[in-house]
This record gives C-alpha cells, structure tokens and sequence, in this order.
C-alpha cells in the first residue's frame, strides 16, 4: 500500500433504505473528470452546484448536489467528490454504477479512511476512532470516539514515544562511551527520566482502559445460586421485564443478556444460569458458559443473600485481579434491613432489594463508574490492541528498569525501550503490518 492511489474509488456513503437523502462519495484522481461529464462543465472547488445526473445515454437518474473537493484538502487527501441526491437505494445505485463508468470503481469497506490514513490525513487511532463514532450505542461511547478522532489520545501516545525516544537516545549514547558506560547508567538523572516515563504511561493505561470501557460497553457478568435475585435485578436495572424471573431454582438456563444506557453510559450485563453442581445436562452447559462468561468480564456481580453470602463468596473465587468485584445482598426486605454499601476486601458490598427498588440506585451509580463515567470531560475512547500494547509498553519500561538497577548493561536496556517504542508506535501506526491494517480497515463499513 502507498499513499498515493491511481485508482478512483466509489461507494454510497449514506445509510441504506429510503430516506430524504442519500450520498455517493468518490475519490481518487479521475473524480475531476467524473466531476465534468456529470456537471457538464468544470466544477467549483467545494461549491455546491446544483446537477442533472445523467446515465451514458443522457437519461436523467436523479437531480442534486455536486460538490468537489480538490486534493488534499479532503477528507482522504485526494480528490474526493460527493453527490447528493434523494436517500433511495435504487437511485444511489444506478448513481454509483454511472460513476463507476466515468473511470471509478467500487470502494472496499473502510477504503475511504485507509486512504486518510495513508495520506497522513489522520493516524490509525484516529481512524479506528472514526469507525468507533460511527459505532457509538451510548452518548458518552460517542463523545469519547470523538475526543479521539480529534486526536486526544493520539497526542498523548505521541508526546510519551518523545520522552521514550529521547531516553533511548541518552542510553545509546552512554553505550558509545564503553569507559564511562556504568557511571553512566547509574546517574540519578537516567533514573527520574525512566520513572516520571513509568507514571505517566500507567496514567495513559488508566485512561485508554477507562475509554475501552466507553466503547466497549463494561461488561458485567452476574453470578449466583438459583433463586438468588439474579434476573430480577437485571430487571430493575433495566427498569423493565426483560429477563425471566421464576421462583422455580434453574430457570435461567442460558446466559442472558442485556444492553444497558445508564445515562449514556454503556454496560453488557450477562444474567448467567445459577453457578452450581449439577446432574442436569442442559444446566451443566448454562454453568459452563457463566465460568466463561466471568472470564471475560470486566466485573463480575455476585448476587446473593444475608443467609448464603459467605457460601457464595466461593463463586468470585479465582477471577483476574482485574475483574472488578461486586458483591449484593439481595432481599434485604426479607430481614427488613435497610440498604447501605461499603468498600471491603477489594470489592464493593451492597445491600439491595430487587424486589423493592432499594440500593438499585447505589449499585447503578457503582456500574456508572466503574463504565468509565466521570473520566471528565477529555476521556478518550480506546480499542483493546491499544490497551494491549500500552501493558507491552509497561512491561518494557520495568525490565528497562530492573536491568538498569541491577547489571546497568546499557544495550539491555535500549533494546527494551526500542521494542517500547515500537509497541507504542503501533497504536498510532507509525509501525504496522499490512495484515493490521487489512483487519482494521476491513471491519469499517463500506463508504466510510
Ligand atoms: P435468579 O434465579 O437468581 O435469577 O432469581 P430470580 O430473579 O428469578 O428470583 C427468584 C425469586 O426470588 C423470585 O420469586 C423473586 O421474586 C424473588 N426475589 C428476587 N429478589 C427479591 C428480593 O429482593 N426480595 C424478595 N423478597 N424476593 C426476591
Ligand atoms: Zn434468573
């Protein structure tokens, strides 16, 4: 791939099904000529001319606006032209199959913002984040991918690959001068560079794992005996009749799920069958894919009661340090205890009534947060290979550290940072594969 295409690419850029209007957008270096065999003359640079659009034989397809804008002011930094005409599938088609005979051909998915990309119109994490916007289901899903798209996050990738470069640069230097290599290595200032490097990417990890969360939705797996409350809480978060609830233990058999926007704020909730032994076969599926679920989750809620909670604790046992833990006594009504939650343990104690409503708003305010709510206003969205790559970056920079506490050999630890550097620099594809690339650009959707 390079970043200056010979070919002309076209797709309907609008959403399809009927609506008042509909576009076609093309780019690439033959749309100043599709441009003037549709217009008839030469198109104004990003003026909206009103056209005929005509098939070869002259038969009118449709009348709307054409608008040209000359390379590189464009969104992918070629020649890009955009017709407007009325939002029918059937119309957009015979426009598109019309532009295709003037010398363009049919855009592959994401095309368009692979162009920018590779014309240096925006950076792959802007990129991603452009496909993110569009995929936004929550509002503050939306208004992160956007802060991204303006290059948030992308900023500060780069302004930490700056400080890692220019660390690299004074290790490297120190190799050249083998003599004073050691004392080198040893000097306080090498050390404060490497630390405040450290601190300032485990904030960018904090904040890229809160914007995961954003785009991604939290997903929260609840776990608990039969009976225990599970699918009527999921109800009340809900606030509608959603999963099943039954008094009958097992009735949930398979995972359910659920989408929530709790003030725009998005979370996968999945309603697991109850976690227990079982002789049943169907049950024993359900059990197996709530262990599954729980380890993908990012917090796991445990739904019990007074009576069964230090049975039941079991259930979280074993998880990833990194799921968060929830823990909610149900059926507080039953004792007529009143609702009320605390910190312990790492986990977050709840005491609720699904039946009632009360503590349902403690616990929606604790999934709020923990879905990256109150992040302010320059949260950012990120993609789980950012995230990835950032723990790369962090595992580089402690081996970087423990190398230069303990042997001080200087290639050591420029080796570690030049593969830091390269990790980080794959989030905003300053180095990536053509297969990241393909995988990136091919799960865009077609026109955009
Ligand atoms: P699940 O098997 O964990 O999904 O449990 P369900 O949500 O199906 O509830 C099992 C039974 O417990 C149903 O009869 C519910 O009405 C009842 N239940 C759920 N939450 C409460 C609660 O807070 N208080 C009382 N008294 N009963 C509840
Ligand atoms: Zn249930």
């Amino acid at each position: 791939m390079t970043g200056h295409a010979t070919d002309t690419i076209a797709a309907v850029a609008s959403a399809t099904g009927a609506a008042g209007v509909g576009i076609v957008r093309v780019s690439g270096p033959a749309v100043p000529a599709i441009a003037r065999a549709l217009l008839g003359r030469v198109a104004q640079p990003r003026h909206a001319h009103f056209a005929a659009f005509r098939d070869a034989a002259g038969e009118l397809i449709d009348r709307g606006l054409l608008l040209h804008f000359p390379a590189p002011a464009s969104y992918t930094g070629e020649h890009v032209l955009e017709l407007q005409g009325h939002g029918s599938t059937v119309l957009l088609d015979r426009l598109l199959r019309r532009v295709c005979e003037l010398g363009a051909r049919l855009a592959r998915p994401g095309e368009f913002t692979e162009r920018a990309f590779l014309n240096g119109k925006l950076d792959l994490a802007q990129a991603e984040a452009v496909a993110d916007l569009i995929a936004a289901r929550s509002q503050a899903g939306a208004r992160a991918a956007l802060q991204s798209m303006e290059g948030v996050f992308s900023r500060k990738v780069e302004a930490l690959l700056q400080a890692l470069i220019a660390l690299r640069v004074h290790i490297e230097a120190a190799i050249d001068f083998p003599e004073e290599e050691i004392d080198f290595l040893a000097n306080p200032a090498i050390t404060a560079q490497l630390e405040s490097l450290r601190v300032e990417l485990a904030e960018l990890l904090r904040e890229a794992q809160r914007g995961l969360r954003l785009n991604d939705g939290l997903k929260v797996a609840i776990v608990g005996r039969p009976n225990a409350g599970k699918s009527s809480l999921l109800n009340a978060l809900a606030g509608s009749d959603r999963a099943i609830v039954n008094a009958a233990a097992g009735t949930t058999r398979d995972v359910l799920r659920e989408s929530l926007s709790l003030d725009g704020i998005a979370l996968e909730l999945a309603d697991t069958a109850g976690l227990r032994e079982t002789d049943d076969e169907v049950e024993r599926e359900g059990v197996r894919r709530a262990h599954g679920e729980l380890a993908r989750a990012d917090a796991a809620l445990l739904v019990t009661d007074a009576q069964h909670v230090q049975n039941d604790l079991s259930l979280l046992a074993g998880l990833s340090p990194n799921v968060k833990r929830l823990v909610l006594i149900n059926k507080i009504d039953l004792d007529h205890a009143s609702a009320h939650h605390e910190s312990r343990d790492g986990m977050i104690w709840l005491w609720a009534s699904a039946k009632t409503g009360a503590g349902v708003d403690a616990l929606r305010e604790h999934l709020k947060q923990l879905a990256g709510a109150g992040g302010g206003e320059g949260s950012f969205s990120a993609r789980r290979r950012h995230v990835v790559a950032l723990q790369q970056v962090a595992a580089h920079l402690d081996r970087t550290a423990a190398v230069l506490a303990t042997s001080r050999a200087g290639e050591l630890a420029a080796e570690e940072l030049r593969q830091a550097q390269h990790a980080l620099g794959e989030i905003t594809g300053s180095y990536s594969s053509d297969d990241l690339l393909g995988a990136i650009f091919g799960s865009f959707c077609i026109g955009k």
